[in-house]
């Protein structure tokens, strides 16, 4: 990645999905598509996130998950022996967290034929030539999604057959050429609500992975929504243990509160810093993207600042976030001729 300019812009992973792909999903669940009519459908959504994020500049992009289904990681239970659905809590009003379907563990869960990100990741590689990043939900977030039944003693026995599933793939990744790769973990889960453990469980699923790793740690984006307390203080500094390159965060839609924990405890580590909220309607203009990269500049080095959306645009209709997408970019831009770097 030698060839990246200071600041390099990135994405933290979705990508806006366009109208039609809604109607695909919708389709496909009722049984009306074949195999082929939906991966024709899907490979055309990938090549639309590759080309909108080659279009707005950005420079390391993702394959915008749009193989991922309307929730991240509900694709990758279907993909997983042991696991089986089961109606959402909630059916009535407004769709939030409990309005999905939930899944249940009945038995110990395999992935004999991989987690399907290696096949996602050969897909972006064929199909660009910019430098690309592969995200992967982690073990906490997976263990968070389902309620036990059977196979595993307890949570936290299932949460390392968690750890040990996603590395296998993390591993297959790296050997298949992804040289970026990103976990994704929410802020507090029942089991790491320290930094410490939230550290050991994140190097459980990245050992031996040979590829440059980011740790995105969230407060939930679902529909908008969070779904956790918005704050990475009780983290720190226990969660530096974290074997992770670049830790990428959320900062926009706090008004950047607690950016200055990188200069507090700060390690030279990059920081991927959310500075675009892709929750808001508003949409950010070049300069105020410029002013928030000023003001994270001045708690982290400018060769260990990446600038980033808070989180994935999954949420955000397409034309709100490439408007969004384009002016992260040219804010970028502003504060790199500032600095001479442009
Ligand atoms: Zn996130």
């Amino acid at each position: 990645m030698s060839t990246l300019p200071l600041l390099p812009t990135t994405v933290v992973g979705s990508h806006c999905k366009p109208g039609w792909w809604h109607l695909v999903q919708e389709e496909a669940c009722k049984g009306n598509l074949g195999p082929t009519d939906l991966q024709e459908a899907l490979d055309t959504a990938v090549d639309i996130a590759i080309l909108d994020q080659e279009r707005a500049g950005i420079d390391i992009i993702s394959d915008g998950e749009m193989r991922r289904g309307l929730h991240f990681y509900r694709t990758y239970y279907a993909r997983l022996q042991g696991v089986q659905t089961a109606p959402p809590q909630r059916r009535l009003g407004e769709p939030g967290y409990d309005t999905r379907e939930s899944y249940e563990v009945v038995g110990r869960i395999a992935a004999p034929e991989g987690m399907g990100i290696v096949r996602e990741f050969e897909y972006l590689k064929a199909h660009t030539r910019r430098p690309t990043k592969v995200t992967c939900a982690g073990p906490q977030t997976f263990t968070w999604g389902v309620t036990l039944r059977d196979g595993y003693r307890d949570d936290r026995e299932l949460l390392y057959d968690f750890a040990r599933i996603i590395n296998a793939e993390l591993r297959a990744l790296a050997a298949a050429g992804a040289t970026f790769i990103q976990v994704d973990e929410p802020a507090f889960t029942r089991w790491a609500a320290d930094g410490k453990t939230f550290a050991e469980i994140y190097n459980a699923t990245v050992e031996g992975v040979q590829a440059k790793l980011a740790l995105h740690i969230c407060f939930g984006n679902h529909h908008g929504r969070p779904t956790a307390k918005r704050t990475y203080r009780p983290l720190f500094p226990g969660v530096l243990a974290a074997r992770a390159d670049q830790f990428v965060l959320e900062f926009a839609n706090r008004e950047l509160a607690e950016i200055a924990l990188w200069k507090e405890f700060g390690d030279g580590r990059e920081l991927g810093a959310g500075l675009l909220d892709q929750k808001s309607y508003y949409i950010e203009t070049p300069e105020d993207i410029a002013e928030r990269i000023r003001v994270a500049l001045w708690y982290v080095p400018r060769d260990k600042l990446y600038i980033n959306p808070d989180c994935g645009l999954h949420p955000t209709p397409r034309w709100v976030g490439l408007q969004k997408l384009r002016n992260m970019v040219e804010g970028a831009r502003i504060v790199r001729r500032e600095l001479g770097a442009e």
